[in-house]
């Protein structure tokens, strides 16, 4: 099969979470079991952008409002990325360094996708599928349907993958100018409680729509941010697929970012030289337990409950341990975690920052890794995290409940139900008395770093799902 996936974002391109790692890891996957993987994303101005060669494959233009826009689409040249990368440059708004973030996202995310379907109209082939990812790519299965222009594509599969419902890309209908002309019988699949929303769209129009666990899928019939009602109306072609982990770029045994390369012989070697490092560099005292945050510092993650929470569990345990946050994103929560500094100086530091490498050293020098989250779809820190041999402390929500075992049930995590201060410290309570067992917890590592969490099994059910759309 030919597969075409349309990304806001694609690692190591341009990542701002989780679907980065999933879109810049899945095609690779597809394509070692026989299939061919693309992958069209918008060309942000990122260091990836500079430090690598491209070509020019196409140049077209396509009409947005009063406006003719060119584009042009650029190929990564070489094959390390083992599968073709192609962003799409528009100028003056693509030609951006962040990826989201300004105030004319919503022309930004349609334009990129007019472009897109500007250009596959131009292929000589077709491919299978076009695979869409989140609402930025979500008005493309109502283009290639029912847009006059694009009517030869109309026989394309279209499958969407949902990684955060939470982000719908709400319009309201002046953005109708942009859109191509269209079947306007069909005006009402753009619809969402009187705005054009283009997940909501993408849920309607595609073929087949996923989430990135089982659980999160059932979680949305219940709580969608407005979109209940249509996943329950459309649950007939939904369902959930877990994501794996990208072997090649989260492997503790080849791992460049870290200090000390593992795997399962020497794990308990590894962890210990690589704690070292981290608690050299932020003056943490070794023999205590090391417990760290990786993430968005938004709601969704709970982020706002680490303040209270840490703060208790210091009080409470009488600092019998060590916390280390990286992350950013609100500035009240960043501030309130920064505020914290100098009362639990020495056991305490948050870097707000967006940090690659040093989260890699986390995930190999902690014990845990907590993920207090109030919405995860799938979650892949808690996978990395169990590869390089810290134990995830996460709540049972979305993928974190499909993906970790408490201890309790002969499983390798510390579980907990709600998203609240008493529970995040109840679990941090657990996990310093769970790392007394020093025997206990080397077992514990010894066991995740098995656990085959690939995308092989993953890759799989993506071209199940495709091919059921052709059944
Ligand atoms: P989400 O996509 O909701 O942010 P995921 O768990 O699916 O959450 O993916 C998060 C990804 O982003 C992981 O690769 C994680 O390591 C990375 N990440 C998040 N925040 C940071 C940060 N501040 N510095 C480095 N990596 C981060």
């Amino acid at each position: 099969m030919e597969i075409l996936h349309v990304s806001a974002e694609c690692f190591p391109m341009a990542k701002a979470g989780g679907l980065a790692d999933v879109v810049g890891a899945l095609p690779k996957y597809q394509i070692a079991i026989g299939h061919i993987a693309k992958v069209v994303m918008p060309m942000y101005r990122t260091s990836f952008l500079y430090n690598n060669e491209w070509e020019v494959v196409h140049k077209g233009a396509i009409q947005f409002g009063e406006s003719q826009l060119e584009f042009t689409v650029i190929k990564e040249k070489s094959d390390f990325l083992k599968f073709n990368l192609f962003c799409i440059d528009i100028h003056g708004l693509l030609d951006r360094q962040k990826i989201y973030g300004y105030d004319d996202d919503n022309e930004r995310f349609l334009a990129f996708q007019l472009s897109v379907i500007e250009w596959v109209s131009k292929w000589k082939h077709q491919p299978d599928v076009v695979h869409v990812h989140d609402y930025h790519a979500g008005l493309i299965p109502f283009f290639m349907r029912y847009c006059y222009d694009y009517r030869h594509l109309n026989t394309i599969k279209t499958v969407l993958t949902i990684h955060n419902a939470q982000y719908q890309g709400w319009m309201n209908w002046s953005f109708k100018k942009y859109f191509p002309v269209y079947d306007s019988w069909k005006a009402g699949l753009l619809e969402w409680n009187n705005q054009i929303n283009p997940l909501a769209c993408a849920i309607k129009c595609a073929d087949k729509v996923n989430t990135v666990s089982p659980t999160y899928m059932k979680e949305l019939m219940n709580t969608a941010n407005g979109l209940e009602s249509l996943f329950e109306f459309e649950k007939g072609k939904c369902s959930g697929i877990i994501n794996g982990i990208d072997n090649s770029v989260w492997n503790p045994k080849t791992d460049p970012l870290i200090h000390k390369q593992f795997d399962q012989k020497n794990i308990v070697v590894g962890k210990r030289k690589n704690k070292q490092k981290l608690c050299e560099a932020f003056g943490f005292d070794e023999s205590l337990p090391l417990i760290v945050f990786i993430g968005r510092l938004v709601g969704e993650k709970a982020a706002d409950l680490l303040p209270e929470a840490i703060s208790n569990a210091f009080e409470k345990s009488n600092k019998k341990f060590n916390c280390l946050i990286l992350g950013n994103g609100e500035k009240t929560i960043e501030k309130k975690l920064s505020a914290i500094h100098q009362q639990w100086f020495g056991y305490y530091h948050s870097q707000i920052e967006y940090n690659e490498k040093l989260s890699h050293q986390m995930y190999a020098g902690a014990d845990f890794l907590l993920m207090p989250s109030r919405v995860e779809p799938c979650g892949l820190n808690q996978l990395y995290a169990m590869k390089y041999g810290t134990i995830p402390i996460v709540r049972r929500t979305g993928g974190l409940n499909d993906t970790v075992v408490d201890i309790g049930d002969n499983g390798y995590g510390i579980c907990f139900n709600n998203a609240t201060v008493e529970d995040i410290v109840f679990s941090i309570i657990r996990a310093i008395k769970f790392y007394e067992n020093a025997d206990m917890v080397d077992n514990i590592r010894k066991k995740m770093i098995k656990i085959n969490t690939s995308w092989e099994k993953s890759a799989q059910d993506y071209i199940d799902l495709y091919h059921s759309i052709y059944r």
